[in-house]
């Protein structure tokens, strides 16, 4: 019997992991809390624990797991920028995740942000609720011959390269692997400044790591167009929000489209409607009518929660029956 620990749950998380339950034996707990340095203690006795983006696997709590009985970490997501692999090799932890689950989900949700941000379609719906049919303040522009800079061009980049060359945009790209094929369909790869230089829209699809976090920062934005449109769907920390907020006031930055943000993790999948948020950075970009914000939804598709269910199923079982980690992550050092 393997018996899993599966923290972060939401109804659709419960939904879909019964739904999909594999035959063999499995026992699943399922807690709402996220897992961190104060709630380890409910995983004691769990053989594999599975997390999501926000859950905080850091040092102490991978020592606490490997004392008490744990011994695969099964990430429901791609991004696994919240574990400390090291600390997990040395603790002789496996960790797993699931490396695509639908990347035209995401790419999908990036252009909803832009074609949103840009038609305004949001203030239209309120408004022609409140029977005003007015036109005033929704001007929109062209997306057909702009130009899109794309950076990281790997599942989820590669498929919003995709959707873009559909609208009739020039592309540009920054990755450190250029892909042929998306050089056949016309995009062109450079340098990152000229991608600041030349985009009338950034798009970010790159991991977030020490080379990647705050790479949306003042010095980029001062190469950047002015009016620029920028939209995050990868993670929070690649954009420093101050200097983005800095940005919007003098009129730098011209739209702000978030899926992510770098402190979200007390926020985001939670109800705090009737609370006072104390995050400062995230009211203030509330308070801007450029900045459209949703709160990690990028990837919520019905057929990306199917391939995150099925995959971490199939990762637990190889785990369970000694095969092959197809899906494990490693530190590179
Ligand atoms: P991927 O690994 O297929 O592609 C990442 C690409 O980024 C690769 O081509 C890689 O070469 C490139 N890259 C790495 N370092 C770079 C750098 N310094 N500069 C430029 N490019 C760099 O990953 P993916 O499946 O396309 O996912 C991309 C990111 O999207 C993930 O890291 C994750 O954080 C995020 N994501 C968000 C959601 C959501 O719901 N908002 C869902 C899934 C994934």
């Amino acid at each position: 019997m393997t018996k899993i620990a599966l923290f972060s749950s939401k109804s659709y998380d419960k939904e879909y992991f019964e739904r999909f339950k594999p035959q063999s034996e499995i026992e699943i707990r399922y807690f709402k809390s996220a897992l961190n340095e104060d709630t380890t203690e409910l995983a004691k006795g769990y053989d594999v624990v599975c997390v999501f983006v926000n859950d905080q696997i850091n040092q102490t709590v991978l020592t606490y797991l490997k004392n008490h009985g744990t011994r695969l970490i099964a990430l429901r997501c791609a991004g696994f920028n919240n574990v400390d692999l090291e600390a997990a090799k040395d603790l002789g932890i496996k960790v797993v995740r699931v490396p695509a689950y639908s990347p035209s989900a995401v790419a999908e949700h990036a252009m909803a942000l832009i074609l949103t941000l840009n038609r305004k379609t949001h203030k239209a719906y309120n408004r022609v609720r409140e029977g005003n049919f007015s036109l005033e303040r929704l001007t929109g522009f062209n997306i057909h011959q702009k130009t899109i800079g794309v950076i990281g061009t790997g599942k989820i980049g590669k498929a919003f390269c995709e959707i873009c060359l559909g609208f009739g945009a020039k592309v540009m790209a920054y990755d450190l692997y250029p892909d042929s094929n998306l050089e056949e369909k016309g995009v062109l790869y450079s340098s990152i400044d000229e991608l600041f230089r030349q985009s009338d829209i950034i798009s970010l699809h790159c991991p977030l790591n020490s080379d990647t976090k705050h790479m949306i920062n003042k010095d980029a934005f001062k190469v950047m167009k002015d009016g620029v449109m920028i939209i995050n769907t990868s993670r929070g920390a690649l954009v420093d929000t101050k200097a983005a907020i800095k940005a919007l006031k003098k009129h730098k930055l011209g739209y702000l489209g978030i899926d992510v943000y770098e402190q979200e993790e007390n926020l985001f999948f939670h109800d705090h409607s009737e609370s006072i948020i104390e995050d400062e950075l995230i009211m203030r970009l509330i308070s801007f009518p450029n900045v459209l914000i949703t709160s990690h939804q990028a990837f919520f598709t019905h057929e990306a929660l199917e391939q995150i269910t099925t995959t971490t199923y199939e990762n637990i079982t190889d785990f369970a029956e000694g095969n092959e980690l197809k899906n494990e992550v490693k530190s590179e050092n």
